[in-house]
């Protein structure tokens, strides 16, 4: 699998599927979520309460995942992951590695070829940016894919970029 790291903002992806930091409620948020929902139109948010009206009726779990259409986005699915709360309790790197590696999953059952990730639970979720990147590139890297090819992270910004390209290389390095 191909693993390219980059800054931009993910609602311009044209990866296949493009991976939301939801919330557990589904039903839109700040941050990226809400760059999501804003970018995909009212559509989404019809897509996720449906969600919730059916198998989610208590939302959806920390570390699981979960696809909709995209709607107006330039992608053809949104994978809705609930990253790990750090200013909850939160910490357990387990959870975070359990978000990336249930994107796959559900990303495979689509038959999806690329995939973006942001920085899940790095932003009002707490993470140390450094932690996450070192989490996300291990276990995207130690995934066993079959349909994915090639999976994008999408920093929103340099300095975010740099710890991931740093974190790939000491991955890189010892391993
Ligand atoms: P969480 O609640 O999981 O921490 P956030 O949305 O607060 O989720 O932040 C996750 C990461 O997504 C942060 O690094 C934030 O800077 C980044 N982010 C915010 N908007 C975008 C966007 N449009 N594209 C890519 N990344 C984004």
């Amino acid at each position: 699998m191909q693993i390219t790291i980059s800054t931009g903002d993910i609602t311009a992806s044209s990866a296949d599927a493009i991976v939301n930091a939801a919330n557990s409620s589904l039903l839109g948020g700040g941050g990226v979520d809400g760059a999501i929902h804003q970018a995909a139109g009212p559509a989404l948010l019809g897509a996720c309460r449906e969600l919730r009206a059916g198998a989610y009726r208590q939302g959806l779990a920390t570390g699981d995942a979960v696809a909709t259409p995209a709607f107006d986005l330039p992608s053809r699915w949104v994978i809705h992951t609930v990253g790990p709360n750090a200013r909850a309790g939160e910490t357990d790197p387990a959870l975070l590695a359990s978000c990336f590696r249930r994107s796959l999953d559900v990303a495979e059952e689509l038959g999806a070829e690329t995939v973006a990730f942001p920085a899940v639970s790095a932003g009002v979720y707490g993470w140390d940016p450094a932690t996450v990147a070192e989490v996300a590139l291990r276990t995207v890297r130690d995934y066993p894919a079959r349909t994915v090819r090639s999976v994008e992270f999408v920093l929103f910004s340099e300095p975010s970029e740099i710890v991931f390209r740093r974190a790939w290389q000491v991955l890189a390095a010892t391993s």
